[in-house]
């Protein structure tokens, strides 16, 4: 029986992070390991509630209650199976989830603090690759049918083990040199070492999945080709069209980036995939071959304009190549640090101030601030903004700037981290005959099936830019009707449909 009690004798507590110092000098994680004591004590934490609104606040319904207990009693091994049940990759939602389940937790209301679930999560998973409990799940026979995946981030490496181990043959076509998706060159070190990916790799190709690297479906290897090779097509090519400003002032300025021109070719260095040289031009500018450098932010006073993952990324990866210094703008106000119950009341996630561990290792942040200008005569030298108001109007965002409230900052690299417009228009699309919604995305019927009978969609090629925990989610539903599809015996795990949403008020 878990100890009603727990919560009351232990503080909600996390392994403290590498010191700043030290952990700026290089891009391993930032949290080390917890000890067992600590872990277990912060499982006991747990109330086994009734009804455990976090398993609700979960995209994948995490059994977050069963393997809390089981963490209490040192039960490592059942621990990872109840977590495994609903999580194919814990050990990358207990690193890089941003945690809505420790949101809708019961021991948060009126600004309690919940149960370190994430954590108690990763700890699990840790544990779980040293003990050897995790290992390769074959099919015990064949279904004879056979399955592309289009796209190795969480989404695709979801579906593909799930219709592995129901017997299917898979294949996954990845148009990057290496697998993970975003996970894999746009996501920095710090937050996730891609030994992660590469251990849980081993694993899924031991399970029979096949995997094709630099190879861009539709480009590549033309779309004909894979409907001839497969009995179905899991689209899961993300939404990577990095949000612009073209039409601000001086944007064309050279030192004038979208965030992923700099964070890919910094996550690509780390891997020892490209070159340190640095590039002093716009990436795409003439005589430039795309990853021939990195945007590079050593020395230079830098400008990051966003407020979300993407951006603390951003700033991650400007302390560790040393910027002179930095400064990261926001077009909202500063957020509050306790839930506004009136606004967004338990258990919805709460608009509050969001402190990524990049924001411990310095920088200044500015809200309710706007860009009216990047100034230089080639290279960007300054960035002009105003303080602005926004306020929402018929769900459309009016942002007003307020008069005279205009200055300059000085800025050698600009860093636009401001969100994503859906998934990549071009040959994929054109060759199936299908097109993006208004909002980037690709509609799909209640079975993920897209227009294109046979062709299913997943993660934020369907939602727009989210989360890995939905991206998982996702993947694991659109497997569950692909199966069905292809007249596979039972049925597989669905974890949400289509239309799912997070919890909301
Ligand atoms: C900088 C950054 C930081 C983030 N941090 C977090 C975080 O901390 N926590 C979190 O939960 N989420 C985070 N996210 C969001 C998260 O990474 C995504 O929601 C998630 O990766 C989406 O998974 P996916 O499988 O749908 O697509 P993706 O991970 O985008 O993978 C799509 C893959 O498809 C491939 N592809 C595209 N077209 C083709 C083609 N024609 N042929 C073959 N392959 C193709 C791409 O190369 C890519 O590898 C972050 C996103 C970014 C950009
Ligand atoms: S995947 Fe995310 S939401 Fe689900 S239990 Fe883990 S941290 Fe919580």
């Amino acid at each position: 029986m878990p100890d009603p009690q727990g919560f009351l004798r232990y503080e909600r507590k996390l392994p403290t992070r590498r010191p700043v110092p030290v952990r700026i000098q290089d891009w391993r994680e930032v949290y080390p390991s917890a000890s067992d004591e600590l872990i277990r004590e912060q499982a006991t934490r747990c109330m086994d509630c009734g009804v455990p609104f976090c398993h609700h606040g979960c995209p994948l319904g995490n059994r977050i209650p069963d393997w809390n207990d089981l963490v209490r009693t040192g039960q490592w091994r059942y621990a990872i199976e109840q977590l495994h049940a609903t999580n194919n990759f814990p050990e990358f939602t207990g690193r890089l989830c941003p945690a809505p389940c420790e949101a809708a937790c019961v021991l948060a209301i009126n600004g309690g603090s919940a149960v370190t679930i994430k954590q108690v999560e990763v700890e699990i998973i840790n544990r779980a690759f040293d003990l050897g409990y995790v290992t390769p799940q074959p099919a015990p026979e064949s279904s004879g049918r056979s399955v592309a995946v289009v796209g190795s981030g969480p989404a695709g490496l979801a579906a593909a083990q799930q219709l592995a181990r129901a017997g299917h043959a898979v294949t996954v076509y990845e148009r990057d040199d290496e697998l993970g998706g975003l996970m894999r060159y746009g996501i920095p070190d710090f937050k996730l070492e891609k030994r992660h990916i590469d251990r849980r790799l081993a694993q899924l190709r031991a399970e029979r999945v096949e995997f094709v690297t630099s190879c861009a479906v539709g480009v590549d290897v033309p779309v004909a080709v894979l409907r001839a090779r497969h009995d179905a097509i899991l689209l899961a090519a993300g939404a990577l069209v990095g949000r612009d400003i073209p039409e601000a002032p001086g944007r064309h300025l050279a030192g004038v980036h979208l965030a992923m021109e700099h964070l890919v070719p910094a996550n690509r260095v780390v891997a020892g995939k490209q070159s340190a040289t640095p590039i002093d031009h716009r990436a795409g500018s003439p005589g430039e071959a795309p990853g021939a450098g990195m945007v590079t932010a050593a020395g230079k006073h830098v400008i990051i304009i966003g407020g979300g993952d993407t951006a603390a990324d951003c700033l991650g990866v400007a302390h560790r190549q040393g910027a002179a210094s930095i400064t990261q703008l926001d077009l909202y106000p500063l957020p509050p640090y306790e839930r506004d119950e009136a606004r967004d009341p338990w258990p919805t996630w709460p608009w509050i101030l969001h402190e990524y561990p990049a924001h411990e290792e310095g920088g200044e942040r500015v809200f309710a601030v706007a860009v009216q200008e990047f100034v230089g005569q080639d290279r960007v030298r300054a960035i002009r903004i105003a303080e602005v108001s926004v306020v929402k109007q018929d769900g459309r965002r009016l942002v007003t700037v307020i008069p005279g409230s205009e200055r300059e900052l000085p800025a050698d690299l600009v860093l636009l981290a401001i969100g994503f417009d859906g998934t990549e228009e071009g040959p994929l699309l054109d060759q199936l005959g299908l097109a993006r919604n208004p909002r980037g995305g690709m509609d799909c019927g209640k079975d993920w099936q897209t227009a294109v009978p046979g062709v299913f969609v997943a993660g934020d090629m369907h939602r727009g830019a989210s989360l890995i925990v939905w991206a998982i989610a996702e993947g694991r539903a659109a497997a569950a009707a692909m199966h069905t599809y292809l007249g596979g015996a039972g049925s597989l795990p669905t974890p949400v449909d289509p239309a799912a949403v997070p919890l909301r008020a």
